[in-house]
């Protein structure tokens, strides 16, 4: 699996820490208003990653906060509070606004088969998290405490830029909103840990803490909400391309002075989705929504096959006369899908090749547009019949995600069944005596007869496919 890396600036091999085992953390919503198509299209992207692991074979363990609190509109320690802003504006409290966006969220994961991640945290619960690293930071002189607020020094970082490749000249060129002038920071980029003196009189959540009541800042909770729920060391970490500066380069230098060691070693980020006036932003108020592409006639499903067209990598524009071109094509795969016949013998042996292929492409830094031409492929393919390509095409949808609406239910007979056990037995013990070809082997055999292997932390199991 080869993965481009934000940390390196290269496209890399993945290796896990632990064997066949990811964990993985995405960055969540700020729950004061409606995703955005924009911050969709990100969710799609980290959808698809987490799937096509699983589908390599790997045990995928992920967690994604919910922003609840202390998120400022600007990514610096400036502006107003996000959640108030949701609040004021539609009459509401602050919980009722989170608990109301959140829900309209996970909808929108719903509508567009975004699976929900193995485990979500809510920034508001992780509270003695965030004090108890803050202390050990403050402690170990990564911090201090400046007119009653906590902040993280970033010169005692390791290499602080490392991630973004900005250096301390570039903070105020292009990024005035990222870094605030705040005159009681000792650098300019130094952020917030812990809030006690807060402009918002009417600030709702806070706690108590060792240096007051307050809340802490929004960099914090990710790397929080990250050591709690996945531990010390974490495979891969997502967000969209504005994550980069400052949240993600301070989520490295807090949970590394924290931890005392390296802690994440793939970053991945999405490209950002634009409309033609540039960025889509949720701050500025104007923006896309699902529910509004689906009020003008698309399906949640149509998005989706638009964004997978195009590398995660690379911007996209949205334009509704491309959404069109991708409704009618997203069309005319399903009626094709749908026109196969489904009566025929299976020839799995055949199938290696298209799954195969649909591998690498996902393999070759997550190509979505070349593994839907490997669908198409099996589509035209002449070496194969059509339930076959019915099989191959649900096998893909697993990470697609498309609804291909396929019918090719496979019986699996118990000595099959028997005969699989033998197998996964005679490997369990090939890699107990460290023979990894021979276990390799078996695994690629019974994957040839139709049969994926599926690696968990206690045991083996399979699927048909
Ligand atoms: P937010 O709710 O603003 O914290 O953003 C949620 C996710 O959407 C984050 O991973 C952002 O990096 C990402 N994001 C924000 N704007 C865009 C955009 N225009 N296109 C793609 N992703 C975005
Ligand atoms: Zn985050």
């Amino acid at each position: 699996m080869k993965l481009y890396n934000t940390l390196s600036k290269k496209v890399e091999e993945f290796v896990p820490f632990h064997e066949r085992e990811v964990r993985m953390y995405t960055c969540g919503p700020t729950v004061y208003n409606y995703a955005h198509i924009g911050n969709l299209r990100t969710y799609i992207f980290e959808d698809i990653l987490q799937k096509g692991l699983e589908y390599l074979g790997y045990d995928v363990k992920r967690a994604m906060n919910i922003t609840d609190v202390g998120h400022l509109t600007s990514d610096g320690d400036t502006g107003n509070d996000k959640m108030l802003e949701g609040a004021k504006r539609e009459g509401k409290d602050v919980f009722e606004i989170a608990q109301f966006y959140t829900e309209a969220f996970f909808k929108d994961m719903e509508k567009l088969n975004i699976k929900v991640p193995t485990i979500i945290g809510k920034a508001s619960d992780y509270i003695d998290t965030y004090i108890e690293m803050i202390s050990k930071m403050l402690e170990d002189d990564y911090a201090y405490i400046s007119n009653g607020n906590v902040y993280f020094d970033i010169s005692k970082a390791k290499d602080y830029y490392k991630l973004s490749g900005k250096n301390a000249d570039d903070l105020f060129v292009g990024v005035r909103d990222s870094v605030s002038l705040d005159v009681h920071k000792k650098n300019p980029a130094d952020f917030v840990l812990w809030f006690t003196v807060s402009k918002f009189e009417n600030q709702i959540l806070k706690w108590d803490s060792p240096w007051g009541v307050g809340y802490p800042g929004w960099h914090i909770e990710c790397s929080g909400i990250s050591y709690k729920l996945l531990g010390e060391y974490l495979d891969i970490h997502c967000g969209g391309v504005d994550n980069i500066f400052p949240h993600h380069t301070n989520e490295i230098a807090q949970s590394e002075a924290f931890l005392g060691h390296k802690w994440c070693n793939y970053w991945c980020h999405g490209a950002h989705l634009n409309d033609k006036s540039g960025k889509m932003s949720k701050s500025n108020g104007e923006f896309l929504t699902l529910t509004l592409l689906q009020e003008k006639g698309y399906s949640p499903l149509d998005y989706r096959y638009f964004c997978l067209n195009s590398h995660y990598r690379n911007t996209l524009e949205f334009s509704y006369e491309s959404l069109d071109s991708a409704k009618k094509a997203l069309e005319k795969l399903k009626n094709k899908v749908k026109s196969l016949d489904d009566t025929l013998m299976i020839e799995r042996e055949k199938m290696t090749k298209y799954i195969d292929k649909f591998k690498e492409s996902f393999e070759n830094d997550i190509n979505t547009s070349l593994m839907l031409t490997t669908l198409y492929d099996v589509l035209k393919a002449d070496d194969i019949n059509d339930t076959t390509k019915l099989c191959i095409i649900k096998d893909f949808d697993k990470v697609l995600s498309l609804d291909l609406e396929i019918n090719c239910e496979k019986e699996i007979d118990s000595k099959l069944e028997e005969e699989i056990l033998k197998k996964i037995e005679q490997r369990n013990e090939a890699k107990k005596n460290k023979d990894y070809e021979l276990a390799d082997s078996i695994r690629d055999e019974l994957l040839s007869l139709g049969v994926r292997l599926i690696d968990k932390r206690e045991e083996t199991t399979y699927e048909i496919i």
